[in-house]
């Protein structure tokens, strides 16, 4: 039985109701989490309020680093704990738990770096003057985190957040939350003061909309899907709450005749495959010059077949989605293109001893998807790939461009001036150049473009979302 975490304390629900939790590789219920109600998001941000006026504010930014790389040392000292618990709690492979929970540590540790480096500016004014910039805190940030990647949603959300100045609320996926109780803890223990991080578990439409409620809730950080996006904003508005909206995408990768084929390959099937392609940036869309689709389909339809889903401790290509109903998601959008007539390539396996009822699906690789079908257009959020042909710089990037979202892209190509012409032209907040980094990268930039939502998590950058400018005019004479 897990309870929320508030004021360094496991602290039951105000109504003593739990919601279960289950293992995605075999449909099973393994424990109870607190299933939170208002009175547990208000109880939560007291102590947060608490925690700033008296502790937090009054400390310097460079203590406040100190206690992120302490926190960033425990979480690796703990990593396989932390893995394992995400492992089962995601159905996550065990190189991906693993990855997850090194990136959670080297957030903290680029974050513990970055507190004390956050300045304002001297600005010339009139004769007489002093002029210069305060970079503030909000003071309490509520995250609201889903369950794709957890540690690493929280790594840069909380991370930056606290490293900023501010304090914490924290709700995770109902589908997804075990992790970061753990990790409230490990902050506890190596010294973050009470109310500093508090997590409060339970359902989206009540836990987090109580968040979004809350007046004493000064920024909201939201990840999670465009609709819930949009009621969070709706919601932020009556208040005029400031919101970062980190939001779905259908990203593409772009290749064009000159790529380097043998690089390319590889990165192409990670970005769809990693998570199960259960990545806001999964390169979830092909974009092929028509001089070698049939070339690279024909490539990438051999590596498909060898590619395996199963139980997450063997470690294999991908593991199961993460609940039955995002299982019938992909198979709902799979005979969508059955009775399209959407040719597929090729599919990989889920193999013999995956649980009849965990929740796997095969990765798929489509042909021919017409640009404006639902499945080139909405995230799929499993591990399918669509291809589709361009004949020149000018159809990629009008197909780039068709969708709704702009979160990443990629661009295969040896031609030094297309490659700067095209990343100008293409509707994403990163685009990558002969790689992709599907969620990867500590230290750069993140965010979308669109209803991919807007606002910059990740890197520096972030801090500066993370904090609210003073400008202090001083007349001297
Ligand atoms: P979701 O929007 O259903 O849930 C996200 C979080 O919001 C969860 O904690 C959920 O409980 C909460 N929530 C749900 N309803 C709410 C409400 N009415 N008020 C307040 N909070 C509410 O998303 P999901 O299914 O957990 O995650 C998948 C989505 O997240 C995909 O669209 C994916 O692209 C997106 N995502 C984006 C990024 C990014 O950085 N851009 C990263 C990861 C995932």
């Amino acid at each position: 039985m897990q309870h929320h975490y508030i004021n360094n304390q496991n602290t039951p629900a105000s109504s003593g109701q739990t919601l279960p939790t289950t293992d995605p590789a075999t449909g099973e219920v393994y424990e109870q989490i607190a299933r939170g109600t208002a009175q547990d998001v208000d109880a939560a941000v007291r102590a947060a309020r608490a925690c700033y006026e008296n502790v937090w504010q009054h400390i310097t930014a460079a203590e406040r680093g100190r206690l992120l790389m302490k926190l960033s040392m425990k979480v690796a000292e703990h990593a396989d704990e932390l893995a394992a618990i995400e492992q089962r709690d995601c159905g996550k492979p065990v190189k991906q738990a693993k990855a997850d929970a090194a990136a959670l540590s080297r957030y903290f540790e680029f974050y513990a770096g970055a507190a004390d480096k956050l300045m304002g500016e001297t600005i010339p004014y009139q004769n007489g003057f002093a002029v210069f910039t305060w970079r503030e805190a909000f003071g309490v940030v509520g995250n609201i985190i889903p369950w794709n990647y957890p540690m690493q949603i929280f790594g840069r959300s909380v991370g930056g957040a606290l490293a900023a100045g501010n304090v914490c609320v924290v709700k995770p996926s109902e589908d997804a939350c075990l992790s970061l109780l753990r990790v409230a803890q490990l902050a506890a223990d190596v010294g973050f003061p009470a109310g500093a991080i508090n997590i409060i578990t339970g359902y989206g439409h009540e836990v987090g909309d109580a968040i979004a409620k809350h007046p004493g809730i000064d920024h909201i950080s939201f990840t999670g899907s465009p609709r819930v996006g949009t009621l969070i904003q709706q919601v932020a508005a009556e208040r005029h709450c400031p919101v970062t909206l980190e939001l779905g995408g259908k990203s593409p990768q772009i290749v064009f005749a000159d790529a380097d084929l043998d690089a390319a390959i590889p990165v192409i099937i990670n970005a769809i495959v990693q998570n199960a392609g259960q990545t806001c940036s999964a390169g979830s869309r092909l974009l092929v010059d028509e001089l070698i689709y049939d070339k690279l389909l024909d490539r990438l339809g051999t590596a498909f077949e060898n590619l395996r889903a199963g139980p997450p401790a063997m470690d294999l290509d991908l593991g199961p989605l993460i609940r039955q109903s995002q299982q019938q998601r992909v198979w709902d959008f799979l005979s969508d293109a059955q009775v399209a007539g959407i040719p597929m390539v090729a599919q990989g396996k889920v193999v013999d001893v995956a649980p009849e009822s965990g929740y796997y699906q095969a990765p798929t690789l489509l042909r021919d998807v017409p640009v404006h079908h639902r499945l080139a257009q909405e995230e799929i959020f499993g591990p399918v790939l669509c291809a589709m042909k361009f004949k020149d710089e000018d159809e990629a990037i009008r197909i780039a461009n068709a969708t709704k979202f702009g979160l990443v892209a990629g661009l295969w190509t040896r031609d030094g001036a297309r490659q700067l012409r095209l990343a100008k032209r293409i509707q994403a907040g990163q685009v990558f150049i002969n790689n992709y980094g599907a969620g990867g990268g500590v230290e750069l930039p993140f965010g979308g473009v669109k209803s991919s939502g807007y606002g910059r998590e990740k890197g520096f950058e972030a801090l500066y979302g993370f904090t609210q400018l003073k400008t202090v005019a001083v007349r001297h004479g």
